[in-house]
């Protein structure tokens, strides 16, 4: 693995080059991002002290629209790790062919340490301070990690506050009753669950009788777990930051998010054994699960979950990257040699900044689509790219991977081109 997660980002882009007729300028370009913002966030804490929290935005490439990508809040968030999920976001949009650049924000902060009221101090003061940097034309932000609807609807408004006029363009995934998009929630999970089938029927797996283990329970794998469960697939494993349960025979998932809505942790859910209906189960760590002899593997957590260390160990056969980066680009090489499949968070979890396009043209147009419409084109796009990134999988016989940035960079490389350079 590299030294920074920018740096291990980037080799994806140099095995796909070797496949796309792009010209040297176009690469040149894609190699840096365009323009990154460090703030200073001041929050008033409850009890009257004054906090400063560490805060980004990265616009990693605007060629072919409005840079776009969510924001994050945790603890590790560096201006490293928003570059590289901002030169992500920039391949997502373009192998969706949405009409988007790459960007991302994050803060540096334990939102659980924070309450309701310092959280929602903290969202307000983070628009404050990048405001200059983002509108529905130069750059929209959404949620990611730890960030909701909730945490978008206050942003929104902050930002319609400082510019005096209402602009619900300016940020996605906001709440459904302030121009949020029906399926924008469970758009992460719902595009996985497209890619997966798509894909499953290529090579000829019945759901019954394939095993999925799902690391990480929130907005993403809490829904891709329920649609293969309610489709038939074995979710025999899934966890939490705190770690998870095995179950043989097959978790009850729709129990799992219920209760897992009051905020405790997997574990405690079973543990207290009587609240689900539970039949034989196991405690495992994260590690454990990433290790489980299941048929799929679902990183839905954070990234550098399987490394150059446990990359031995895994024995899925199929790894669908529901998170943004969680395979380190050496463990992959091992992951391609041991003939394991992986498919891309790139075009993986896509679902979620695909209904936030969505989301946008909405807003723009003022006419607003059903929850029946907006799966239906989310189903055809992800669909539609699946096929074509395992097409040219097939053509050059490489990984999904790499034929998925083949795609991204077949699309920026013509647009940068059809632009032109300014020297
Ligand atoms: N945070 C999500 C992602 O990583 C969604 C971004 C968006 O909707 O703009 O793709």
């Amino acid at each position: 693995m590299h030294d920074s997660l920018f740096a291990d980002a980037s080799t994806r882009l140099e095995r796909a080059m070797k496949y796309v007729s792009i010209s040297e300028d176009a690469l040149e370009y894609l190699k840096y991002p365009k323009a990154s913002l460090s703030v200073s966030i001041p929050v008033r804490m409850d009890n009257g002290s004054l906090k400063i929290f560490p805060g980004y935005r990265v616009r990693y490439d605007d060629t072919r629209g409005p840079g776009k990508g969510g924001i994050r809040y945790h603890p590790n968030v560096t201006l490293d790790e928003v570059t590289s999920l901002a030169f992500w976001m920039t391949f997502k949009c373009a192998v969706l062919n949405l009409p988007f650049g790459g960007a991302k924000g994050g803060v540096a902060v334990n939102p659980k340490s924070l309450s309701k009221l310092e959280l929602e101090r903290l969202s307000r003061g983070y628009i404050d301070a990048i405001a200059d940097f983002i509108g529905p034309d130069v750059d929209i932000p959404a949620p990611d990690v730890y960030t909701n609807p909730t945490i978008m609807g206050w942003m929104m408004d902050q930002y319609n506050i400082i510019r005096r006029s209402l602009n619900p363009a300016a940020i996605t995934g906001k709440p459904v009753t302030l121009g949020g998009s029906l399926g924008r929630n469970t758009a992460t999970g719902t595009g996985a669950f497209f890619a997966i089938e798509t894909l499953m029927q290529k090579f000829d797996r019945l759901p019954a009788e394939t095993t999925v283990a799902v690391q990480g329970f929130g907005n993403a794998g809490s829904v891709v777990a329920d649609l293969l469960s309610k489709a038939g697939y074995k979710v025999v494993a899934v966890s939490d930051s705190k770690g998870g349960i095995y179950a043989k025979q097959g978790l009850d998932i729709p129990s799992i998010r219920q209760y897992k809505e009051s905020n405790r942790s997997i574990q405690a859910v079973y543990c207290e054994g009587t609240v689900c209906n539970i039949v034989e189960h196991v405690v495992i760590t994260n590690e454990e699960l990433l290790a489980l002899d299941v048929d799929i593997l679902i990183p839905a957590a954070l990234e550098n979950q399987i490394t150059q260390e446990n990359v031995k160990d895994i024995k899925a056969k199929y790894i669908f990257e529901v998170a943004n980066g969680p395979i380190s680009s050496d463990a992959d090489l091992v992951l391609e040699e041991r003939g394991i499949y992986v498919i891309p968070d790139i075009l993986v979890n896509a679902g979620g900044v695909t209904v936030s396009y969505f989301e946008w043209v909405q807003n723009r147009n003022g006419l607003y689509w059903s929850l029946n419409e907006v799966n239906q084109r989310l189903k055809q796009k992800i669909v539609e790219e699946t096929e074509r990134i395992w097409e040219i999988s097939q053509e050059f016989a490489i990984s999904m991977r790499t034929a998925a940035y083949v795609h991204g960079l077949n699309r920026l490389g013509e647009a940068l081109s059809a632009k032109g350079t300014r020297d």
